[in-house]
């Protein structure tokens, strides 16, 4: 019986988060997670900001080759257990994950073959409030060691309703 994992943001990972969500408003932002994995836990040490230009108050593309290249910078200064664990990115408007926030997510977790974090962080007043996810379509709990790649590329696009 597996159990189900949780993701734990840690060392300042969440306040960086909140801080990019912040200063990229009023416009969506994001990025990728690093971290490694437990059996009861996805752990989230830290969080990088891939910008997109093209981001607009609905939507964010993190680009693959721009999110590699910022998570091979940051692998040098952190333990070798640490690799790629999930995404982030900013919902201006309050609005949680959406469907297609959690499919690409759950796409991504298929091609690794492992559970990944998505941490959306809601935006509203000059707040911005975690919300994360675990998509985990193995249940695979045996994993201890994270990737050292991205998955492919992945987009937030939100309806304008869906705020
Ligand atoms: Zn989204």
């Amino acid at each position: 019986m597996t159990k189900r994992r949780r993701a734990q943001l840690r060392n300042g990972a969440g306040i960086f988060i909140q801080a990019a969500a912040l200063t990229a408003m009023p416009n969506e932002t994001g990025g990728i997670l690093l971290g490694y994995f437990r059996s009861d836990a996805i752990v989230v040490s830290k969080a990088i900001e891939v910008t997109d230009a093209q981001a607009t108050e609905t939507s964010y593309t993190r680009r693959e080759a721009d999110a590699q290249s910022a998570l091979i910078a940051a692998l040098d200064a952190l333990s070798a257990e640490t690799g790629y664990v999930g995404d982030w990115h900013s919902h201006p408007g309050w609005a949680k994950a959406s469907p297609q926030d959690l499919q690409t997510m759950d796409a991504a977790a298929v091609e690794l073959g492992l559970p990944l974090a998505l941490v959306i962080a809601r935006v509203r007043k000059g707040r911005a409030h975690l919300v994360p996810y675990v998509v985990d379509p193995s249940r695979w709990s045996q994993r201890t060691f994270a990737f050292k790649r991205a998955p492919t590329g992945s987009q937030s696009k939100r309806a304008p309703w869906n705020r």
